[in-house]
């Protein structure tokens, strides 16, 4: 048995926190490889030491001296080291970073000093090798990530260590300039460490006890989910609930390898487990509830549109040629709908408006604006007879009226569209009908 265990930020931002970090790993044997993020927030007003790199690397760009904001990077990792009594000094790196900010080495170069610095103090602490990210992670010349070559760079050098600590979030293009992935970009690292050791398990610790049934600021404390599968989660993070970078599924995924997000802080807790599937019964009907705000929708109208062939795909024509994607798309006899973001579509809604008049001559346009689209996401809807009606009559005893509903093909989700100032009750009146009161 073989796990991977990557620590985010918060897991790490402190000696208390590698302290936590310690016990867990050696609590189990099978915790072989480690990738640790750069030291987060210790408290809600701190800034993560990523921030202070990009800081201190657009302040030498500009040529101011740098020297103070250095000096407070290297405080954040010196109580790490004082805090955990390492006999461990990073003067030499200290130095080379000054010289490689002075000399432009690049702001991906400067953010994943953070990831390797941290990556040091652990290996030292945990007395295990340390591997550089730069050696086994590779970009390609245009920044791209590399994953071909990644697998083996990373699946030779890890063959011949029975332990590792790998820093997350970088890697480096062939001729050796580093290059990071997005942020949060950790994830990925773990991710890709646990696909190239053929891991049974690929553990995520952060700062939550995994995913909630629905977001704690709408919903007072949501219960948890214990086992999602990749789908559901897709589903859920596209509408906007997010604890996992989205591009560390895909390696796991690939390679059947299920994800199991832990809480540093609560190690008690079982977290929630990412399967591609299973069979274990969910709890709830439901999964997970996720929204998002700012929606538009734009409902076009024209006696007889049903008989006229290609209506549909000149008024989606549009859209493309504008470069605005569309969310949902809710039809009638003689009306479509379609649901935009709002940000996207405003600058460019007057020309858009024109060239729908122009391509389909309709009889009207209307514009509904402040909309808001819940997903209500589960495996378990498939065999389950009326969530559509429980949905409907929580709404309704809710008083809040049901702009639109969509139910995907795979019968994993219902998106509903409600108001803006619904949005909330929205999901509060369906968390308690599939959760509170379930039957
Ligand atoms: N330290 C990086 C960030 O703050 C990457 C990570 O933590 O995953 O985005």
């Amino acid at each position: 048995m073989i796990k991977v265990v990557k620590f985010g930020g918060s897991s790490l931002a402190n000696a208390e926190q590698f302290k936590k970090v310690k016990a867990i790993i050696t609590e189990d044997e099978t915790r072989r490889y480690v990738v640790p993020s750069a030291p987060g927030k210790r408290f809600a007003s701190d800034t993560k030491v990523t921030d202070m790199l990009y800081g201190c690397y657009h302040a030498a760009e500009e040529g101011q001296d740098i020297s103070g904001l250095l000096t407070g990077i290297r405080d954040r990792y010196q109580d790490i080291i004082s805090g955990l009594g390492l006999d461990l000094s990073l003067d030499s790196e200290f130095a080379r970073i000054g010289e490689d900010f002075k000399n432009r080495a690049g702001e991906d170069y400067a953010a994943s000093r953070g990831e390797f610095l941290n990556g040091k103090i652990m290996a030292a602490y945990l007395d295990i090798p340390f591997v550089d990210a730069a050696e086994v992670i590779r970009f390609h010349d245009d920044g791209s990530f590399d994953a071909e070559k990644t697998d083996e760079l990373l699946r030779n050098r890890l063959a011949k260590l029975d332990a590792a600590v790998i820093p997350g979030f970088y890697g480096a293009k062939e001729n050796g300039t580093v290059a990071t992935f997005s942020r949060g970009g950790s994830d990925i690292t773990g991710s890709l460490v646990a696909l190239a050791v053929r891991a049974d398990l690929y553990e995520n610790w952060t700062d939550v006890s995994g995913f909630l049934i629905a977001d704690p600021r709408i919903v007072k404390k949501p219960k948890s989910i214990e086992t999602i599968t990749y789908k559901e989660l897709r589903e859920l993070s596209y509408m906007g609930a997010s604890v996992l970078h989205e591009d560390a599924i895909f390696p796991v995924r690939k390679a059947g390898i299920p994800i199991n997000i832990r809480n540093t802080n609560r190690p008690e807790d079982k977290g929630t487990l990412i399967v591609e599937s299973t069979c274990s019964r969910p709890k709830y009907t439901i999964t997970g509830i996720a929204g998002t705000d700012g929606f538009v929708a734009v409902t076009v109208e024209k006696a007889m549109m049903n008989s006229e062939v290609g209506f549909c795909r000149k008024v989606l024509q549009v859209f493309e040629d504008n470069g605005v994607s569309i969310e949902h798309m809710p039809s009638g006899i003689d009306t479509m709908s379609i649901f935009v973001n709002k940000e996207n579509f405003e600058e460019k809604e007057q020309k858009i408006l024109a060239d729908i008049n122009r391509s389909v001559s309709p009889d009207h346009i209307e514009l509904e604006s402040d909309l808001a689209l819940i997903a209500v996401v589960g495996r378990g809807m498939k065999s389950t007879r009326g969530t559509a009606g429980r949905i409907f009559s929580a709404l309704a005893h809710a008083h809040i009226n049901v702009k639109m509903i969509d139910q995907g093909s795979s019968e994993l989700n219902i998106i509903i569209g409600v108001r803006h100032e619904d949005f909330k009750a929205a999901i509060r009146a369906l968390y308690e009908i599939f959760v509170l009161t379930q039957i």
